[in-house]
């Protein structure tokens, strides 16, 4: 039987088997065409089915059946993702979860519960009506999965009080199914949950999630314009850093890249260099103070009304802003990169000696595992060639700037691979067939499977 008709069987439910090419093409692809360097490397790869489980013994009878028939799967969540995580390079099944998206409890303490598909959107809003929120999430958040911002993700709103996902405990614990003969559900919890996490969902499928989430503030959302990108950065350090400022969000943005934002073009100066905050409420008017005594203007000082607000600031940083300059111009891409606080305005200014204008900044504020308050960043560059890309990612090594590299399709090249090895040790226990989103894990290869 071929293998729809074999997933069929197994789910009963014609509606969750899908073979019509057209969708199976479309819930194959993610962001990748991001980067014009996975856009030749993707652009075409697809699965042969997509299956849409609606709970862990479905997964686990499919994973059953792919170990046995040795067919690839590769989990899909909301296909977000930007570096191809989610396109099948082997075909086989697209495991979609998007319908296990229940919020199933958020805790008296703050932790909240939740099946795979849960969009953290729906997530935000519900832990609001709580008094809690979401530590941090994507700039994605509306339409993001809860597992595929543990799968592929790693922060951003909320990074520069509460760092990334990998840090403090955020993610406290981890439900798995793994790809084995008989597929096992396992708990992660602790130092464990690393295992999995920034994995692709190359080593197993997250079914169930436990994220610890912060106490909710009232927000408002502030811009404000610079003369210079040196003014504006030095501002945003100030309330980054800072810790008697309670923010949520810290963005410095190089003229011209707020031209890019046509949606709110009134917010923005001609020639000038902006940055957008979230800040708390109670603190509104001494930030309007404080950056009128640093020579900025103040564009927009309102108060959040959640993620429904006009306007969205946070629809305009993180990897949004990428989007917009894309928008703008298809020759514009981007890198990650992590300057050194001692050093950030040389590093900053040597790369812009050495890049001009094909080198805009876009600085997110953010706090590291330690606690140190860092300018991460992900500058909009300028596409010629793969060479030329990669030469900038070594000048930025070369000064002591971080850099990971959002262009290639592996776990280890992204960056976020952990030293330790631990998702690769995962993928030998859980996955040993090497199955789960093939490729995806450069450093894996495939052993005899005994069992
Ligand atoms: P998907 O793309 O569906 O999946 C991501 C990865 O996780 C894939 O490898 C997938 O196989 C795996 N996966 C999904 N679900 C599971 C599961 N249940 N078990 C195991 N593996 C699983 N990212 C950030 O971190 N911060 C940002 O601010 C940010 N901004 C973005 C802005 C734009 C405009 C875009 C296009 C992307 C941005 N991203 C950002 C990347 C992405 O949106 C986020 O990482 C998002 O959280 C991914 O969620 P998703 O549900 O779309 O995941």
């Amino acid at each position: 039987m071929e293998l729809a008709a074999e997933l069929l069987d197994l789910m009963g439910d014609e509606t969750r088997v899908i073979t019509q090419a057209s969708v199976v093409e479309r819930l194959s692809r993610d962001f990748y065409w991001y980067s014009p360097v996975l856009r030749e490397l993707l652009d075409g790869k697809r699965a042969d089915v997509v299956v849409q489980p609606v709970s862990t013994d479905e997964i686990r009878a499919v994973l059953r059946y792919c170990h046995a028939h040795d067919v690839p799967v590769t989990v899909r969540g909301a296909g977000t993702g930007n570096y191809g995580q989610s396109v099948p390079l082997a075909g086989g099944v697209l495991l979609d979860l998007q319908r296990m998206d229940r919020v199933l409890d958020i805790s008296d303490d703050g932790v909240a519960e939740c099946e795979p598909g849960a969009r953290l959107g729906v997530l935000e809003t519900t832990a609001r009506e709580k008094g809690w929120e979401l530590r941090c999430y994507p700039s994605t958040v509306v339409k993001a999965s809860v597992g595929g911002f543990l799968g592929g993700g790693s922060g951003g709103i909320g990074s520069v009080a509460h760092g990334g996902l990998r840090d403090f405990n955020t993610v406290r614990a981890i439900e798995v199914v793994t790809m084995e003969a008989e597929p096992r559900v396992l708990m992660h919890e602790g130092e464990a949950v690393h295992d999995i996490l920034h994995a692709w969902g190359s080593n197993g499928v997250m079914t169930r999630i436990w994220l610890a989430l912060a106490p909710s503030v009232e927000w408002a959302q502030c811009a404000v314009s610079f003369r210079s990108f040196e003014a504006a950065f030095a501002f945003s350090e100030q309330i980054a850093v800072r810790s008697h400022w309670t923010k949520r969000l810290v963005t410095v943005f190089e003229w011209p890249i707020p031209s890019f934002f046509s949606p709110v073009r009134t917010l923005l100066r001609e020639g000038e260099a902006a940055v957008f905050l979230m800040i708390a409420e109670a603190q509104r008017a001494k930030l309007e103070d404080a950056a009128m005594q640093a020579n900025g203007n103040v564009t927009l000082s309102v108060a959040y009304g959640g993620l429904k607000s006009t306007p969205l600031l946070s629809d305009y940083t993180w990897n949004h802003t990428t989007l917009w300059a894309m928008k703008a111009d298809p020759t514009w891409t981007y890198l990650q990169c992590g300057f050194d606080p001692a050093r950030a305005t040389e590093q900053l200014a040597l790369l812009k000696t050495k890049y001009g204008a094909d080198f805009l900044h876009h600085i997110e504020w953010m706090k590291n595992g330690a606690g140190v308050v860092f300018p991460a960043a992900i500058p909009v560059v300028r596409f010629s060639t793969a060479e030329r890309l990669n030469e900038m990612i070594d000048y930025c090594r070369s000064i002591g700037v971080g850099v990971a590299n959002p262009h290639v399709n592996h776990v280890e090249g992204g960056g976020r691979y952990r030293e330790d090895n631990v998702q690769l040790q995962a993928k030998y226990r859980y996955d040993a067939k090497g199955l789960m989103n093939p490729g995806k894990m450069a450093t894996f290869e495939r052993r005899e499977v005994t069992a």
